[in-house]
């Protein structure tokens, strides 16, 4: 088991909008974890196919994309 703690962006290639369990690799959804609004965090939740128990820590993205004003052409 490695004992590395999990940091985001830290070479243990977090993937992104998904949850990978860390024993088995089964990727599962995050839907019933994170409470709207949420914008990073840490749970613990159980791996829905080999049932064991892992933490997972999480951060939130914005976009963002910016126009000029029409009349500032
Ligand atoms: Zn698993």
């Amino acid at each position: 088991m490695e004992t590395q703690n999990s940091s985001l962006g830290q070479g243990n290639n977090p993937e992104v909008d998904i949850i990978e369990c860390p024993h088995c690799h089964h990727l599962m959804g995050y839907d019933d974890y994170i409470e709207v609004g949420d914008m990073s965090g840490q749970f613990k939740m159980d791996c829905e196919k080999c049932q064991k128990p892992f933490d997972v820590d999480f951060c939130s993205m914005f976009y963002f994309e910016t126009e000029k004003l029409k009349e500032e052409e």
